[in-house]
């Protein structure tokens, strides 16, 4: 297991900036509410998952250096559907990046839920461009029962290292530095019950706000969708 990036604020060094500037590219591309709906590509194909409220658009917004792109669903739990966005040069995109409904909501009726279980199993598990997930984890609240069944859906491809994973500690800028280093620590023992030698999972603290990690997510995921 590869693990925790030292957690820079911004674009701190070219590899940062070259990687930030390829990720504010990011546009809409399509939506779908089942994975036979979504476009089949031979692109490579990042998946951004967490709880609804863990800060998943938040995130998404500030990779791609705008205010809306991945929508804040105003009631939580009721965005079900994945969302896709082409990243790299207009006329040679390089990469997809995947906005998947946000989990975990208790007021969601049981049907809604049932149905995301499904929807997201069917993704995490088949989706055949898929080359990374980055899971939004709230870095006061840790790893909750659903994160957890999430990353057992995904530990087979992590696993044979056909997925990578980045775990992204978030809103940290309401921790301390001492409650970051024990929340990284705490993730850090989570993630080593599904890593093995091929496994490629990492994580970071991360602020939207503070733009704590923001250089160094969008390096790992230009590196993951521009490996030879
Ligand atoms: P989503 O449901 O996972 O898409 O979560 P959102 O991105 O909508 O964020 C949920 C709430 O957390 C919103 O009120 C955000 O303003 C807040 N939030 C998101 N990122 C951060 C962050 O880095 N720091 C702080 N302090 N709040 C954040």
């Amino acid at each position: 297991m590869t693990i925790s990036l030292q957690a820079r604020r911004g674009a701190a060094t070219d590899a940062a900036k070259t990687a930030l500037a390829w990720s504010h590219t990011a546009r809409f591309l399509t939506t779908a509410t089942k994975l036979d709906q979504l476009p089949a590509t031979e692109l490579p194909e990042i998946a951004f998952v967490g709880r609804s409220n863990a800060g998943k658009s938040t995130a998404i917004n500030r990779l791609a250096q705008q205010k809306r792109l991945a929508f804040a669903s105003r009631t939580p739990g009721r965005t079900q559907n994945i969302n896709l966005f082409e990243v790299g040069p207009k006329d040679a995109p390089n990469a997809l990046f995947a906005d998947l409904p946000g989990y975990g909501y208790a007021a969601v009726e049981r049907a809604a839920k049932l149905r995301w279980q499904e929807v997201m199993a069917d993704y995490l598990v088949l989706r055949r461009g898929l080359h990374g997930v980055v899971l939004m984890i709230d870095s006061r609240l840790g790893f909750t029962p659903l994160d957890l069944r999430l990353l057992a859906l995904l530990a087979p491809r992590l696993a044979n290292g056909e997925v990578r994973l980045l775990a992204l500690l978030t809103k940290s800028d309401k921790l301390n530095r001492s409650e970051t280093q024990a929340a990284v620590r705490a993730a850090q023992d989570v993630l080593g019950d599904v890593s093995t030698d091929n496994a490629d999972i990492g994580v970071t603290a991360f602020s939207a706000l503070s733009r704590l990690g923001l250089g160094d997510v969008a390096q790992a995921l230009h590196s993951w969708t521009h490996q030879a």
